[in-house]
């Protein structure tokens, strides 16, 4: 019996691949998890999949720690190996959100090979925001070092200053959330992953523009469910 909350694209037709494209500060993760939470289908966020191997101190989380720290791609053949060992799990049979990837030319193009080896289709949606908001957004996040759930001072506010609504622990502001940081991620964006928005152009897929720079999160959600209804 298929689960009732899945739109059709996501059931009956191809499965399908949403791709949330965006610099860092767009809203991806928090789209990711509202999508996730509709559709039924998983949020694949290589972000967070490299800070869990930092965290648990392997070998692959000790090679990419000082890049992430700094701000900049860790290698691609590293997150190219963990998405596609991460696709083989059965929870992504019928569709997934990929946040954060692909960010280079080359994992886009490994990307398309797994897709079509698969039998998925892809979306992409770009999420548009002004520079401005997203240096507000970055440098006024803050983060739960036990739960990871991220607040903002300005946006999202926790309910007692400085303090995770959840946990009570006292919150973080993540390393790569430091200013000096913040602008190497936004220069690796420009110059590494804002011009694959041409290589999705040329290989003719469904690019979908939403301008999320004011509105809430649930009325961005609202426009990317409109756009996946009509898939
Ligand atoms: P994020 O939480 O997605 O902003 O990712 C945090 C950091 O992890 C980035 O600044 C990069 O150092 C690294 N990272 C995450 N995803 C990728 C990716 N697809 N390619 C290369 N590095 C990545």
């Amino acid at each position: 019996m298929p689960d009732q909350r899945l739109r059709p694209s996501f059931v009956n037709a191809r499965p399908l691949a949403l791709v949330l494209f965006g610099p860092p500060g767009s809203g991806k993760g928090t789209q990711s998890k509202l999508l996730m939470k509709e559709f039924g289908i998983p949020q694949i966020s290589t972000g967070d999949m490299l800070r869990s191997h930092v965290r648990s101190g392997n070998a692959l989380g000790a090679a990419v720690e000082a890049k992430m720290k700094a701000g900049v791609l860790v290698k691609d053949d590293v997150v190219n190996r963990l998405v596609e060992e991460r696709l083989k799990q059965p929870d992504c049979e019928r569709g997934f959100i990929l946040d954060g990837y692909p960010r280079t030319r080359t994992q886009a193009e490994a990307l398309c090979s797994l897709l079509i080896a698969r039998g998925f289709d892809y979306v992409v949606v770009h999420l548009l925001v002004d520079y401005n908001v997203i240096i507000a957004r970055l440098t006024g996040r803050r983060q739960c070092p036990v739960c990871g759930t991220l607040y903002n001072a300005i946006s999202r506010p926790p309910k007692v200053p400085g303090v995770c609504d959840v946990e009570g622990a006292q919150l973080i502001v993540r390393e790569d959330d430091r200013e000096a940081v913040v602008r190497e991620r936004l220069d690796a964006y420009q110059n590494q992953t804002r011009p694959l928005i041409e290589y999705f152009k040329e290989k003719g897929r469904s690019l979908f523009e939403i301008d999320a720079s004011h509105d809430p999160p649930e009325a961005v959600f609202r426009k990317i469910e409109g756009l996946l209804q009509k898939q």
